[in-house]
């Protein structure tokens, strides 16, 4: 379930991009969902002398002419994805992997309510939280050999805590 992610190299040709700007959409294009520190850290692979408050001011400009957008989830710190698509989010509650999700109808929905309760402008966002296939994996994984103890012995020592 991949949507489009943004083309730094097409943007180049349409928009006046800064290197600080085509460098950050670079370093999103690889995988989205990136705090802020993290595409510091490859951005200052190019350019070695940009600081994490200039990855903030220019993420802020992403975000406002829509290249970027941002998903904080309880109070976290935003991790920022280059994406044009309105799109909703899982998050594993585990890892703290985000995938993209559709949410076919959801559109209607947040309309209709918020119509009944006389509000304009209306935009909305969906989390939806659980545990991930892979992590869901590994916990039942953990439990089999929380169960079969002698198997348990010599390969899981590292043992999850859950
Ligand atoms: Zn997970
Ligand atoms: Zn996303």
């Amino acid at each position: 379930m991949r949507l489009d992610t943004v083309d730094a190299g097409l943007l180049q040709s349409r928009y006046r991009l800064t290197k600080q700007r085509a460098a950050v959409l670079r370093a999103l294009d690889k995988g989205g969902h990136l705090s802020a520190e993290t595409i510091h850290e490859r951005v200052r692979v190019d350019l070695p002398g940009v600081s994490l408050g200039t990855i903030y001011r220019t993420l802020d400009i992403l975000r406002e002419i829509g290249l970027v957008q941002a998903f904080s989830f309880a109070g976290s710190a935003a991790r920022y994805e280059a994406a044009l698509d309105k799109h909703h989010h899982l998050l594993c509650l585990e890892c703290r992997s985000l995938e993209n999700v559709q949410a076919e109808g959801l559109a209607r929905i947040a309309q209709e309510v918020a119509e009944r309760a006389g509000y304009a402008d209306v935009d909305y966002a969906l989390t939806i939280v659980g545990v991930c296939t892979a992590c869901g994996r590994a916990r039942a994984k953990a439990e089999d050999n929380g169960s079969s103890s002698m198997a348990g012995l010599s390969s899981s020592s590292g043992g999850s805590s859950v």
